[in-house]
């Protein structure tokens, strides 16, 4: 309903409100409700972009779309990879994991810094002393335990 009611001229109008509202002429919330036939948070919204953008409105571009909606997509098409159409800013690839939305090259360079770290390479059976198991009696004789 917005979209259709939000052209140019209807923006226009509601920039000159706002306009009139700092310059102490009064609050025109329920005029710009009335004449979109919006909530009033939407009103706030709308003049919370209007003070940003310097007294214009400026809406979101219909023909963009957002890196989380780009990832809804690959999800609901069982794709494991997508691309955002910009490089990262790390490593200057365009490859997405549709699961997390982390940069692959980028995980994949993290994840091997990791292993180096842990160094998981040895065999842990090959490493461990041989420990004697000890029966109760040993134990006490060897002071290990008390008999209380
Ligand atoms: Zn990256």
């Amino acid at each position: 309903m917005f979209k259709n009611t939000l052209n140019k001229e209807v923006l226009n109008d509601i920039s000159n409100l706002f306009f009139k509202e700092i310059n102490g002429e009064g609050r025109y919330t329920e005029a710009v409700m009335e004449k979109i036939s919006c909530s009033r948070s939407f009103v706030s919204k709308l003049r919370k972009n209007w003070s940003k953008n310097d007294g214009l409105i400026k809406l979101k571009d219909p023909t963009k779309t957002t890196v989380k909606e780009k990832q809804d997509v690959a999800l609901n098409t069982g794709l494991k990879y997508f691309s955002i159409g910009t490089n990262c800013l790390k490593c200057s690839k365009d490859e997405r994991y549709s699961s997390t939305g982390s940069c692959v090259a980028c995980s994949k360079q993290r994840n091997q810094r990791n292993v180096g770290i842990l160094d998981m390479s040895f065999n842990v059976e090959d490493n461990l002393p041989a420990l004697t198991i000890l029966d109760r009696t040993s134990r006490l004789e060897s002071g290990l335990i008390c008999n209380l």
